[in-house]
């Protein structure tokens, strides 16, 4: 049977859906979620993806703080706007735009913004929070993919979830949010021995490599669920996961594709990152 394809952009656009609705209850109640994005230079990739965030907070009714500041500016003044947008009651989520210029410290930049508006979720005491299962900020991707996860109605109890990949912002965060609903979850990497033995014994397969369809289609266990979180440039224009689409695809229950799978999620989920925080804010008050 034909694999079920995961719609991101379809899902995103239902999380954004919802988003938009509360928000609208939420201004009722005079609160205006908003988001500050801080962008650190030219990197033309960054400025899409900063611009992208921008245009849908405001169409979602969120307020939008943005600060584009040029790449000679030095870790004390950007530390010292994190302090600003720290004390900012119009900004409920702070999202620092990655990679920063080499001269500014991006760990110590991440620990700066308060872990209260934390609306990526990298910051340690978030971190820790999602460790030991405490509600947290949950960092975007990851997050989505747990929407996605729940969009089709699956659940993870009992399951065995194989994540090929260990970053702390997709590997490592989404092996606990599979943990945290009672999955069995191992976590590959560039070391693990026998990776497509250790592919095959997935339910469900999360791939956060980095490396162009790098899952093979055969290690696919029939009927497996398949999430490619990865997005690799092929040539000028094409873009593909790190799993093997069409071959997977003939094996899997359900799959996401790329683009159009994972990659539509992170924003919403930002956004959605930044709405919790309001909604905690309005419950602190
Ligand atoms: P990183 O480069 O930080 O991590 C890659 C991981 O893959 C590492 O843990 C590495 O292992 C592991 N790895 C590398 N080669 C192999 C191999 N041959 N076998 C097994 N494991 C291997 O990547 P990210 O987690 O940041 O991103 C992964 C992918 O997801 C990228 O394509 C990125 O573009 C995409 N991405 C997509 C997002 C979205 O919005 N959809 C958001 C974030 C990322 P080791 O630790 O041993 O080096």
């Amino acid at each position: 049977m034909a694999a079920q394809i995961i719609d991101g952009k379809a899902i995103a656009a239902k999380v954004r859906e919802r988003i938009g609705s509360t928000v609208s209850t939420l201004k009722e109640q005079g609160i205006t979620p908003g988001l500050a994005v801080v962008l650190v230079g030219d990197d033309p990739a960054s400025r899409v993806y900063v611009g992208m965030k921008k245009k849908m907070c405001i169409e979602l009714g969120m307020y939008s703080a943005d600060h584009e500041l040029p790449s000679t500016t030095t870790e004390a003044e950007l530390l010292a706007l994190i302090g600003q947008l720290n004390a900012d009651s119009r900004v409920h989520g702070i999202l620092v735009q990655l990679p920063l210029p080499d001269h500014i410290d991006t760990d110590k930049v991440l620990e700066a913004i308060s872990p209260d508006k934390d609306a990526d979720g990298f910051h340690p005491y978030n971190v820790g929070r999602l460790m030991i299962g405490k509600p947290t900020f949950q960092p975007c991707t990851p997050y989505g993919v747990m929407v996605m996860l729940d969009e089709i109605g699956y659940d993870l109890k009992g399951k065995e979830v194989v994540v090929v990949g260990r970053s702390n912002i997709v590997g490592k965060p989404v092996a606990l949010m599979c943990l945290s609903r009672h999955a069995t979850v191992t976590i590959c990497h560039s070391r693990t021995k026998d990776l497509p033995d250790v592919v095959r014994r997935a339910d469900v397969v999360i791939a956060a490599v980095g490396k162009a369809e790098m899952v093979k289609g055969d290690w696919i266990k029939p009927g497996a669920v398949v999430i490619d979180v990865g997005i690799n440039r092929v040539g000028e224009k094409k873009l593909v996961g790190d799993v093997e689409y069409a071959a997977a695809a003939e094996r899997a229950s359900a799959i996401t594709p790329v683009p159009g799978g994972v990659g539509p999620m992170t924003i919403a989920m930002l956004l959605q990152n930044t709405l919790e925080s309001a909604q905690r804010k309005v419950k602190t008050v």
